[in-house]
């Protein structure tokens, strides 16, 4: 019997707000331990939680973008559970009424069909402190971390409609340019900022049955998800191809050994309506305001650049992946520079500098301004591509614009015939035998002689003129 998997994921995306969710405490969890604490988030009973305004603009525009429906109202409940990262025994969150229903992401399969990916509901939580777990002399301590405990999430639970490890990966990699586009969090599963549970179960091919799920929790990126899924299909397989039980609970992916364990029975602790924050009702004309301020989104963009600028669909869609560099190309256009040769260096010079340098694009020295400029340069023949390259590395280094750089290193590219003709005699005296070639048709001759001149000019003469001075100069002189 050949078996196939039902796969839902569960995503919890920290919001890049400056305070937390019910309080003004900064959201830095990564600072001094407790530093960013107050009677609020230390969950002191008593202290009443004051709902951020950010945390739902930011949520909001997030469901919008993913093409969530924000509902008129939602409201906040109690996950009761008690835990040492959650003292105060329960966890402020959206179980009942969540802030948006519906949406979905569409990727492309193995097979490069387009294959849409639901949204059940996106719905906000409050996080949970960190626990710390250390040995102080040859004691086992466990420390609590207060700086995370109220830090505002937002958790995307999709429809079961995933099937392949594949899907899960498409999926997260849309989903973390999207949310980046809309500017509510960086979504980096490296750094914490976006957490990945994955439900599991398995069925046999071309049945709609659903069997009992496993979770699997602990995968730190896109690729441990889909391994940890790979290998939570095949040992689901395997245990009912023995004849065993799948039972309800949840396991932890091992990225050494890479394998998933147990980990606990999966615990479901009853929601209870919130009596301390108030319901949260959006009226339409609320909704549509915030619908105006999305960006222009990642499909659309890629759909631009092939329309307007034709690129490729391939390269149109590398370009858009990042709203970084999709915004930078958008500038360069802007100053007038030709697509091609944007794209061309932007992707295969500028980016690959600026991360050589442990930068980022967005607040790099070399802004779209100066970068124009440079392109310019070369575009108008006043320096060659070598030049480009070189005046490239100083603008890091120095504030000084393009033009200036070039006239005070004597970048200018050397594309006086007089000058030329005078190197072109000169190389062509030093070289009787690949002269000789030349006329004796072997064309790589050539190269080599435009070489030689390159050479002579320290490297600023225009190639393309000196293969021009050159061919008349070999084919008309005897
Ligand atoms: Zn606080």
């Amino acid at each position: 019997m050949e078996f196939e998997a039902v796969i839902g994921l569960e995503i919890h995306v920290e919001l890049n707000c400056a305070t937390k969710m019910f309080c003004d405490c900064p959201n830095r969890p990564g600072d001094e331990p407790n530093a960013n604490t107050c009677p609020i988030c230390l969950w002191f009973p008593g202290a009443l939680p004051r709902f951020s305004r950010e945390a739902l603009e930011k949520a909001a525009l997030l469901c919008l973008g993913l093409g969530g429906e924000l509902q008129p109202k939602s409201a906040f409940d109690q996950k009761v559970y008690y835990y040492p990262d959650l003292p105060k025994g329960y966890q402020l969150s959206q179980a009942h009424l969540p802030l948006s229903r519906g949406g979905g992401i569409d990727i492309e399969d193995e097979d490069g069909q387009t294959k849409r990916l639901r949204i059940h509901h996106i719905h906000m939580e409050e996080d949970v402190a960190k626990l710390v777990h250390e040995t102080e002399g040859r004691t086992a301590i466990s420390l609590v971390d207060f700086n995370r405990a109220g830090a505002p999430l937002v958790e995307i639970v999709t429809e079961p409609d995933f099937r392949t490890p594949h899907h899960a990966m498409e999926f997260l990699k849309a989903l973390r340019t999207q949310v980046r586009y809309i500017g509510s969090s960086e979504c980096s599963m490296e750094n914490g900022t976006m957490r990945v549970d994955a439900n599991i179960s398995v069925r046999p091919r071309g049945t709609d049955q659903m069997n009992t799920k496993v979770e699997v929790k602990n995968m730190n990126s896109v690729r441990h998800v889909g391994d940890a899924i790979a290998h939570e299909i095949a040992r689901q397989t395997a245990c009912v191809q023995a004849g065993e039980a799948v039972t309800l609970h949840t396991r932890l992916w091992d990225p050494d050994k890479k394998v998933t364990v147990p980990m606990r029975a999966k615990f479901e602790g009853p929601c209870v309506p919130d009596p301390s924050v108030p319901s949260i009702e959006l009226s339409s004309e609320e909704i549509e305001r915030m619908r105006t301020r999305l960006p222009e989104m990642p499909a659309s963009r890629a759909n631009r650049f092939v329309v307007q600028f034709g690129l490729t669909g391939e390269e149109a869609a590398h370009l858009s992946a990042d709203p970084e560099v999709a915004g930078y190309f958008d500038a360069l256009i802007g100053q007038g520079i030709a697509p091609r040769t944007a794209m061309h260096w932007l992707t295969t010079q500028l980016i690959p500098a600026v991360r050589e340098r442990k930068q980022e694009l967005g607040n790099t020295a070399v802004t779209p301004a100066r970068f124009a400029a440079l392109l310019r340069m070369l575009s108008e023949d006043e320096i060659n591509a070598n030049a480009a390259r070189e005046v490239l590395g100083h603008l890091f280094d120095s504030n000084d614009a393009p033009e200036a750089i070039v006239g005070a290193r004597g970048y200018r590219q050397v594309s006086d015939s007089g000058e030329l003709e005078a190197l072109i005699e000169k190389v062509l005296g030093e070289h009787p035998a690949a002269v000789a070639d030349f006329r004796s048709g072997q064309g790589k001759a050539m190269g080599f002689l435009i070489g030689q001149v390159m050479k002579a000019s320290g490297g600023k003469a225009n190639p393309k003129k000196i293969g021009e001075l050159l061919a008349c100069k070999l084919l008309t002189t005897p």
